[in-house]
């Protein structure tokens, strides 16, 4: 996306790269750069130094079910989740992934059964997260195989994907499916103050969650997944063991330095004697830019008369103690123009690029626009960049 980085034009005011008009929007795909402005002013609290003879090790603990989840990680995680009051963590497994992906898919090996006379069916309602089939049929395993729009789905043995606040389109999912031999992952990387308020403790079998999209730290690829059942907690172990021999310790150690500063800053005690810490709070920064870009993204389109988003909702944030709206991450948005059924050939003939709904199952009429990207739209010279060579990406 930022490809034009050297050579495009940058406005003198801002030293960002200037929309021209041979510019290329690019809003295809989000990259939660949007927190680095947060993350610069955080200082050596975020900070960490790693010597020479340090994570040499494969294991972290070899008394846990996940023997390569490191305790300082695990501490962070269930300290956050304890303060946002977002999911529950006792009784839970806490497992590492190389980002909730890598969680994702060690989720659909443990519970697809092995030996069965079929693969196992996964579905999501429609409009899904784009990489739930593209992941899912990657490798055509025998165990499971991709079955499309939960609502359209017939049968008793399933994995249902549940994606709330759900990308592409924000809306606050619960499962639509219920029987004995089906089973629900939740995708709860969204479920974050700066997106959406906090109305309950979830507390599902299966919770993954990412720093992607809670610090915005999407680089160190790491994720992590809340697990009530011993046995698919040590199934999904052995899925990670088998595919990377464990999950990063350096990326760990960063990613727990990383929540431990965001824990702290709503740390009433280390608030209240450094005035640094009570500034530095990153649901709330993250919740005003939400706010901001949603605002002019909702003025903009009410301006153009042809473009529709998602209606706003608000709820009452038992985190933040007020009524908040839901800001989702990405815009769904729709063009209303009779003669245009395909929106995304329609903004690209702007220079424009979003993904299609057909990605995520829906109608072609829909764009998904990237609204958490970075700090400015990216842009690129068309020359530098030609819209028929942009690489092609499934996720984010
Ligand atoms: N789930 C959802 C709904 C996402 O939007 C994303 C990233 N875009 C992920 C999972 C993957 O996150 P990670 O970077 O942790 O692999």
């Amino acid at each position: 996306g930022s490809g034009g980085k050297s050579r495009a034009a940058r406005a003198p005011s801002t030293g960002k790269p200037a929309v021209t008009p041979d510019s290329v929007i690019n809003l295809d795909h989000g990259d939660p750069t949007m927190f680095e402005a947060f993350w610069r002013e955080t200082g050596d609290a975020a900070e960490i130094v790693i010597p020479g003879w340090q994570t040499m090790s494969y294991f972290s603990d070899v008394t846990n079910v996940c023997w390569f989840l490191e305790p300082g990680f695990d501490h962070e995680v269930r300290r956050l989740h304890r303060l946002v009051g977002n999911a529950a963590v006792d009784g839970y497994h806490v497992l590492v992934g190389t980002g909730s992906t890598q969680l994702f898919m060690a989720a659909l090996y443990a519970l697809s059964p092995p030996g069965a006379d079929e693969p196992m069916s996964v579905v999501s309602t429609a409009p899904y997260y784009s990489s739930y089939p593209a992941v899912t049929d990657f490798l055509q395993s025998g165990l499971f195989k991709w079955a499309g729009d939960a609502n359209a789905f017939n049968g008793d043995t399933y994995i249902e994907l549940v994606c709330s606040p759900n990308n592409p389109d924000g809306s606050i999912r619960e499962a639509v499916l219920a029987s004995e031999t089906g089973k629900a992952v939740h995708d709860l990387a969204y479920y974050w103050p700066q997106y959406t308020p906090i109305t309950r403790r979830a507390d599902h079998d299966i919770m993954l969650f990412t720093v992607s999209k809670s610090t915005g730290h999407a680089g160190t690829r790491i994720g992590w997944a809340l697990v009530k059942d011993r046995g698919i907690a040590q199934k999904m172990t052995k899925f990670i063991e088998l595919n990377t021999i464990g999950v990063s310790k350096d990326s760990q150690l960063r990613a727990a330095k990383v929540l431990k500063a965001v824990s702290d800053g709503y740390d009433e005690l280390s608030a209240e004697g450094k005035q640094a810490h009570h500034h530095h709070r990153l649901f709330d920064f993250g919740r005003r830019k939400m706010v901001e870009r949603w605002s002019m993204l909702r003025e903009a389109a009410a301006a153009s008369g042809i473009f529709s988003l998602p209606e706003e909702t608000s709820d009452y944030c038992n985190f933040t103690k007020e009524m908040a709206a839901t800001n989702p991450a990405f815009a769904w948005l729709r063009c209303d123009r009779e003669d245009v059924e395909d929106c995304a050939s329609y903004l690209r003939g702007h220079k424009i690029l979003t993904r299609s709904g057909s990605q995520f199952g829906a109608d072609p009429r829909y764009v998904r626009s990237a609204c958490s990207t970075g700090t400015t739209p990216m842009t690129s010279s068309s020359s530098a960049s030609p819209l028929s060579s942009e690489v092609k990406r499934e996720y984010d």
